[in-house]
């Protein structure tokens, strides 16, 4: 029992890699967690209690194998552990940085339940991979045999990539089409480098290169080329093109001058400090928080993102407005603390009601209370009249969420059908859409979700790719 590596939970407290200090993590755009050191990564691992039916696994979206990579991890079994990790997950090391472990794994880990603080899953699965990387033991696709199918892949972020990974592993021909000059979607333009550094993407991207998948980047379809010609060149096409229409404002002065939304201001950024390309609107102060006091209005992970972001690049002041209270904000409340020990004000139970001047110098704030739950339980937020009050700004950010762009209309393709909101219809587990062939994966299916269910996506489509390849395939030797 004294060499036992794991059941340390009642010995041993949750730890979690060391956090920079906050005055010097908000003047860069640095991750904002170390790794663990070896020893300290085998003795959180050796938490876990090894759970019979665990929990953990069952709420991650990809279904990990966890308690088993925490045990290998606790044995100092690092190679067997990220062979374990990677067998179900694409990006582990991109997972264990950003997925809202509180909601997921970590949240439903039994320990946590007993109160004795949740397994440092994300944590471990970052250090597990990092590793490997450092060790040289992720390697590029090297498929047994090369197959002579295409697959057309519209979407380079998180969910086609997987896709991508997977089918080429196999053999298949893989291109994928993206409008952006890099690959990664969101995780490139998106999500701040604080949370996600850029290399861990970069070096993703080169290695799916590398293993012989063809990027078309520049090249948006609908304009650059056609959806028809795509469906033409593959054998199989998969849509993965996020969503990107941001939900707007209303109210009198929206229209102002300093009134922004939120994935310009963020690929903005990215651009300019992560990338260092040359961004017209972010050297004119256009899409720029410096010296400006900045409002974003909304309370989910983007809104986070906008807060932080305008702290790094030096705002006078940055609040966030959001409509209901802090126990019903949509966003992580790990990521609000961050944003709180960063400098950001919280004005809870607030909404805009419209803004002055132009360019922008207030917004119009209501303040509201919470009323009575609605259909879906969710306590809804009631306006206090005659509470309003001016809250000066110079740059408003609206971060009030994403919707579908409408593809068929933007396409020029019929039959492939969408649900009322437009997000594209897709069989549940293959991806499969109402066009032979097609199949679409990610947000473009879900609506704005979560990067560990693009790559649940990205891999279930790829193996229903495979399996119509095979079918195609038997069908020709038959004959
Ligand atoms: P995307 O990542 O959006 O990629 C779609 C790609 O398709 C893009 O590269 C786009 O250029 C391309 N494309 C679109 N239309 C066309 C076209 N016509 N032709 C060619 N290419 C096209 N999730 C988390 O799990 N954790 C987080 O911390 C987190 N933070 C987030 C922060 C922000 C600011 C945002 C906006 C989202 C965040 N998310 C987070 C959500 C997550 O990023 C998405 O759920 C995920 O990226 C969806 O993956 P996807 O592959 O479906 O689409
Ligand atoms: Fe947890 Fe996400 Fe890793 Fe699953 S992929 S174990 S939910 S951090
Ligand atoms: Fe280990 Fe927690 Fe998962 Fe149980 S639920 S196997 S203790 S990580």
């Amino acid at each position: 029992m004294a060499n036992q590596p794991m059941l340390k939970f009642v010995t041993v407290g949750r730890d979690m890699p060391e956090k920079r200090d906050a005055e010097a993590r908000a003047r860069d755009f640095q991750e904002i967690y170390a790794e663990y050191a070896e020893q300290k990564a085998e003795e959180q691992a050796g938490r876990c209690s090894q759970c019979g039916v665990p929990y953990c696994q069952s709420h991650c979206p990809l279904h990990n194998n966890i308690p088993d990579w925490l045990k290998l991890t606790a044995e100092g079994r690092l190679e067997e552990a990220y062979e374990v990790s990677q067998a179900t997950n694409t990006f582990p090391e991109i997972c264990g940085r950003i997925c809202p472990q509180d909601r997921l794994c970590e949240g439903n880990c039994v320990i946590e339940q007993s109160g004795h603080g949740t397994v440092t899953i994300g944590a471990v699965e970052k250090y597990i991979t990092d590793t490997a990387w450092e060790k040289g033991w992720v390697k590029p696709a090297s498929p047994a045999q090369e197959r002579p199918e295409s697959v057309g892949i519209i979407g380079a972020g998180p969910g086609g990539l997987a896709a991508a990974d997977m089918l080429r592993r196999a053999g298949v021909q893989v291109t994928v089409y993206d409008r952006y000059d890099r690959a990664g979607g969101l995780l490139t333009y998106g999500i701040p480098g604080f949370k996600l550094e850029k290399e861990v993407v970069v070096r993703r991207n080169t290695q799916l290169e590398e293993g012989g998948v063809t990027f078309r980047l520049n090249c948006e379809v609908g304009t650059d080329i056609s959806f028809d010609q795509i469906r033409e060149e593959h054998d199989a096409v998969i849509i993965a093109t996020g969503v990107y229409k941001s939900r707007d404002l209303p109210g009198p002065g929206a229209g102002a001058d300093g009134i922004v939304r939120a994935i310009d201001f963020l690929t903005a950024s990215n651009r300019a400090v992560n990338f260092g390309d040359n961004v017209a609107e972010f050297a004119s102060g256009e899409l720029n928080a410096h010296g400006k006091r900045v409002v974003v209005i909304g309370g989910g992970d983007t809104a986070m993102d906008c807060v932080r972001t305008s702290i790094r690049q030096g705002a006078e002041s940055v609040k966030c407005l959001y409509r209901r209270d802090r126990q019903n904000m949509p966003g992580s409340q790990r990521e609000v603390a961050n944003a709180e020990e960063e400098g950001v004000q919280f004005e809870w139970l607030t909404a805009p009601k419209g803004f002055k001047g132009d360019p922008v110098n207030a917004v119009v704030v209501q303040k509201m209370r919470l009323g009575q739950p609605d259909a879906t339980g969710r306590q809804s937020p009631e306006i206090i009249e005659g509470s309003d009050y001016d809250e000066p700004a110079d740059l408003v950010i609206k971060a009030l969420g994403f919707e579908p762009e409408e593809l068929p209309k933007l396409w020029g393709v019929d039959g492939l059908e969408v649900t009322r909101w437009g997000t594209v219809k897709a069989e549940f587990g293959s991806g499969a859409t109402s066009l032979p062939g097609v199949y679409a994966v990610g947000d473009i299916v879900r609506g704005a979700s979560l990067v560990v269910w693009a790559i649940r996506d990205g891999r279930d489509c790829a193996s229903a790719v495979l399996e119509q390849l095979n079918g195609a395939a038997a069908s020709v030797a038959a004959e």
